[in-house]
């Protein structure tokens, strides 16, 4: 059974190729057939399968945009009944009025090519803001005001053709602005640029392309019959089939689909020069105009109102760019505070770790030294962990780590420390307790250890010129000796080798500098 189901879809997933040839080829003929109706037939018809050939591909290739794609061919279809339309007012009933019923089925093309595009977009841009709409915008009132300079304002100045006349012919450079602005947007998209999306967004530009020709052919009367007329007519096919080949292209699902990660690019250099040359075009204009026209300028009014458009449409970017700018690095100090919490903190019982620790303790000393205050510090050792846990299980273990942590460190002042050294070792700084003080303490945290067990401590008074690391030396070989003597209990240390202490030097001699110097 798989092998025919593999075969069909390879053939299927070559059927965009298929339609593209065959359409080249009918179109190269077109070109060639020298008669005006059987062309105006047979361009019809060649639009008619471009869409049957739109409709069974997006049959086949089912995309989860579906309504996108569903309005985008319903707007060619319509455009296909427009043309149709054209021709037979034209060449059967020889009724040239204007503008004529086929205008309607034109513009509903576009509402159809307008909101499909829409449709598309929503999706693939789903959660990614609209910076790359106001690009769009932007580069769309640029080439709004290079359209009125050489295209509208010609067609605006036509006195022959009524206020209807007037509306219906300035739609359309209009709807063509709308359908170049999301043009530009879906190009400013970050899905994938597939086969499908570029065909897709050539079929839409071919179409644009198309438009101001015939607009330019028919500012100088058009006629279909020329050959130039007949280019303009073989570009609107091509467009038809560029849109036939995306939409049987397999490809063109991912068109719809939004981009899976939000990523954040760097604006291109292509966006950047494209935004910058739309900026300029109206200080060019204006330069251009006055040059030329000795100090008077034609177009100032339009010059002005897109000037301001596309500053204002700057400035929304620029507080777009601000305002995420902002976003981030609060989002970055968040991070940077937990990142240092946990850089400083002991996961299991929240209290400061071995590495906060070590540079506290130099830190107090030096304060200690320069106030002359003393400092107490303390190991803290609970008994026959081991055995605890090797009793209770290893849970109950880490459990009895916990609130005796919470219970001792609600046991000291402000200012005092209490850090995990590891294990089931703590560390307590005590600045400004004396022995008897320090005692005291620890004996008040020694009756509190919960779960009916006890700690040995070794106690230490810092000497007011030894480094942390021997402070801490002394306290721990007490450690040991209250270990050895029975635990439960705290031992002090045995004093320090004798020296001069920072307390007992003048503040501010050179001694004293020297000797704190050497505490860290
Ligand atoms: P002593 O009274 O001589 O201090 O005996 P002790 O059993 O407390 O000391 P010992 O150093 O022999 O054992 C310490 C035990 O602490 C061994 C180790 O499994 C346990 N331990 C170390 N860190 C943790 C921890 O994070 N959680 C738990 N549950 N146990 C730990
Ligand atoms: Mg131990
Ligand atoms: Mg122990």
């Amino acid at each position: 059974m798989g092998f025919p189901v593999v075969g069909a879809a390879a053939g299927a997933d070559r059927a965009w190729a298929w339609v593209g040839g065959l359409g080249l080829l009918v179109i190269t003929a077109f070109l060639l057939l020298p008669n005006p109706t059987a062309s105006a037939v047979m361009y019809d018809g060649i639009e008619f399968a471009c869409v049957a050939a739109m409709v069974a591909g997006v049959r086949r290739n089912r995309p989860a945009a579906v309504a996108g794609w569903s309005l985008l061919i319903a707007g060619q279809a319509a455009s296909v009944v427009a043309d149709i339309m054209f021709d037979v007012y034209a060449l059967v009933l020889h009724d040239d009025s204007w503008p004529g019923p086929w205008d309607v089925a034109y513009l509903i093309s576009y509402l159809g090519t307008i909101s499909g595009l829409c449709g598309l977009l929503l999706r693939r841009n789903r959660g990614r803001g609209y910076a790359g709409f106001v690009d769009s915008l932007l580069v769309g009132v640029a080439f709004a005001l290079l359209s009125w300079v050489f295209l509208i304002r010609y067609i605006a100045a036509g006195e022959t053709m009524g206020t209807l006349g007037h509306v219906v012919t300035l739609a359309y450079p209009c709807l063509d602005l709308v359908v170049l602005v999301l043009v530009l947007w879906l190009l400013t998209t970050d899905g994938k640029r597939r086969a499908a999306f570029l065909l897709l967004v050539a079929g839409m530009a071919t179409a644009l392309i198309a438009d101001h020709l015939w607009a330019f052919v028919d500012m100088t009367s058009y006629d279909p019959a020329l050959s130039v007329g007949r280019y303009v007519s073989a570009s609107y096919l091509l467009s038809f089939l560029l849109l036939a080949m995306a939409i049987t292209h397999p490809g063109m699902v991912a068109v719809g689909l939004p981009t899976p990660a939000p990523v954040t690019r760097p604006m291109s250099w292509q966006r950047l020069g494209l935004l910058a040359g739309a900026v300029l075009i109206a200080p060019a204009l204006l330069a251009w105009q006055a040059l030329t026209g000795n100090g008077t300028v034609r177009d100032a009014l339009p010059i002005a109102v897109a000037s301001a458009a596309m500053f204002l449409l700057g400035l929304t970017r620029m507080t777009m760019l601000v305002r995420r700018l902002h976003r981030q690095a609060r989002v970055m100090q968040q991070q940077a505070e937990r990142l240092r919490e946990l850089a400083e903190q002991d996961p299991l019982t929240g209290l400061p770790n071995r590495r906060t620790w070590d540079s506290a303790l130099p830190a107090a000393l030096v304060r200690a030294g320069r106030d002359g205050t003393p400092v107490s510090v303390a190991i803290i050792d609970l008994d026959h962990f081991k055995a605890f846990n090797d009793r209770h299980g290893h849970q109950m273990g880490d459990r009895l780590l916990k609130e005796a942590a919470a219970v001792w460190a609600d046991g000291l002042r402000d200012g005092d420390l209490l850090a995990r050294y590891g294990g089931e070792e703590f560390v307590a700084l005590l600045p400004d307790a004396d022995e008897t003080e320090a005692t005291r303490v620890l004996d008040r945290l020694r009756r509190r250890t919960p779960m009916g067990c006890t700690f040995s401590a070794g106690l230490a008074i810092w000497d007011g010129r030894e480094s942390g690391e021997a402070l801490l030396h002394r306290a721990d070989r007490a450690l040991y000796r209250a270990k050895a003597a029975g635990r439960d209990r705290v031992e002090r240390a045995q004093a320090a080798a004798p020296g001069p202490r920072s307390m007992d030097l003048a503040p501010g001699s050179p001694e004293l500098q020297e000797s704190l110097r050497h505490l860290g």
